[in-house]
């Protein structure tokens, strides 16, 4: 049968499926599905939906009647396989068995890597990387967190369901991102003492990424990530810029996902947001669920001081309570910190926590908030621990102390600042994104081999918050 046919055929099916569910359905599920080719010796009739969601869709709730249709108008037992387009580089093609048979087999094409069979080390050579300390049962549940936590929830104790896949919790720093995807590992190990949890930083595995393709191992490493059930990588926002370890990534995302297993990630800005992150990765984290952990609110905020009280033996009145919860609502961290703070002084002066008492610490701590880093502030530190002049960072100079500053101004601002990429090349001699992004990468990669230069940088962010 002639392509040219076939595609006026499935332009009939269109139409029966048209009368067969709401028009809402159709416009949202079926109006987006593209025709691409039929192959009557194979008897598979190849479409292209837009992302793997679709797919989930038209597998999950319309299977039945797709292949009705389809089995109709074409001929029975054609097969329907799609294509997931993403990018250029990578379609993704999903065959469907008939509908009598509810065995999928997925198939990947061009990427070899995926086509390697993936041997399973021993259960016990596994160390998850978990903190035991963050579980579910002390994370606790207010409205700003509520539909994040409940998603991790039943992620860990169902982690073969797909429709979350990958999932992205962002926010800022300290509203509990870390807390609660630690909290997904641990429980569902528990639930599922087979499955292969892990739980790292983005930074962690940029290092063993990099410690990989010096050692000569980088096989190895993709095939450990390759044999992980639950891939838990916090910060994911550190490989911005990072190519090579972004592509690496990519690779074992492609291949985690494909064979149903479950990545979770956390970042500390949405993707759209991200500089630095190649498209097709971006794309990915959006194929899943994106959900994003808020500052805690007032009740929330009450909540963990209760139960903090409760936990750690301590009387703090009332009208105290009150008085932090409405004041503190950047950050659980520091909420916490106020609380310690509450604690060491009530012990250390001997005196009872009071409002007064309060008002001083929270004072405190939200004057410290009221600083956000600005570009001048970084750039005045980053100059004074290198010994070299403001006017320089601006100059054209390509002395190397100069270079390296005026990298680590770009470094820092990108991580501190919100401002973007092409901003900070604006503000600093006029250097284009790609300059930005290239110093960016150059700082980050020698922070990782050369610690007096990263305890350095760790010196200029500390006096940035300070000054
Ligand atoms: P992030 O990774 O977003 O920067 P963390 O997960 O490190 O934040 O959380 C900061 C602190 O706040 C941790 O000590 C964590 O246990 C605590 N925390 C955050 N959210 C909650 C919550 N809902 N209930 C209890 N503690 C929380
Ligand atoms: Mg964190």
């Amino acid at each position: 049968m002639a392509t040219a046919n076939a595609d006026k055929k499935w332009e009939r099916c269109l139409e029966i499926i048209k009368c067969n569910v709401k028009e809402q359905e159709y416009q949202t599920w079926f109006q987006p599905v593209e025709f691409v080719a039929f192959d009557t010796e194979a008897k598979e009739l190849t479409l292209r939906v837009p992302t793997n969601f679709f797919f989930e869709m038209l597998d999950g709730q319309f299977k039945p009647l797709m292949y009705n249709v389809v089995w109709r108008v074409f001929s029975k037992g054609v097969s329907i396989i799609y294509r997931i387009q993403t990018d250029s580089n990578s379609d993704i093609d999903i065959e469907l068995e008939g509908p009598s048979d509810g065995v999928r087999q997925q198939r990947m094409s061009k990427d070899k890597v995926f086509k390697q069979p993936v041997r399973r080390p021993a259960e016990d050579d596994l160390d998850s990387q978990l903190n035991p300390d963050y579980r579910f049962e002390n994370f606790i549940e207010g409205e700003s967190n509520k539909l994040p936590r409940s998603v991790g929830k039943s992620i860990a104790e169902n982690p073969k369901q797909s429709t979350f896949n990958p999932l992205f919790i962002y926010g800022s720093s300290g509203v509990g991102k870390t807390h609660l995807v630690n909290a997904i590992g641990l429980l569902a190990k528990e639930l599922h003492p087979e499955k292969r949890v892990l739980y790292v930083t983005a930074h962690q595995f940029m290092v063993q990424f990099t410690d990989s393709r010096r050692d000569n191992n980088f096989n190895s490493f993709i095939h450990f990530y390759q044999t992980i059930d639950l891939l838990i990588i916090d910060d994911i926002q550190e490989l911005s810029g990072a190519k090579a370890t972004q592509e690496a990534f990519f690779h074992i995302f492609n291949h985690l996902k494909m064979n149903g297993k479950q990545i979770v990630l956390t970042s500390d800005r949405e993707p759209a947001s991200m500089q630095g992150m190649e498209e097709r990765l971006l794309t990915r984290f959006k194929w899943g669920l994106m959900t994003e952990l808020e500052k805690p609110n007032q009740d929330l905020c009450r909540k963990i001081l209760v139960n903090k009280m409760r936990r750690d033996g301590l009387s703090i009145p009332e009208d105290v309570i009150d008085y932090i919860a409405a004041n503190v609502n950047e950050s659980v961290r520091d909420l916490e910190g106020i609380v310690n703070s509450l604690m060491a002084f009530s012990v250390v002066y001997n005196r009872d926590i009071d409002l007064a008492l309060a008002e001083q610490i929270v004072r405190r701590t939200i004057k410290y908030q009221a600083k956000p880093a600005t570009l001048e502030k970084i750039i005045e530190q980053a100059c004074e621990q290198w010994s070299i002049s403001q006017e320089d960072v601006f100059s054209k100079s390509r002395k190397a102390n100069i270079v390296l500053v005026r990298q680590v101004v770009m470094y820092l601002a990108q991580k501190h600042t919100k401002m973007t990429t092409s901003k900070i090349g604006l503000h600093i001699g006029n250097r284009n994104h790609a300059t930005v992004l290239h110093s960016i990468n150059q700082v980050k990669d020698r922070m990782l081999t050369d610690k007096d230069f990263a305890k350095a940088i760790g010196e200029v962010e500390k006096r940035m918050k300070e000054s």
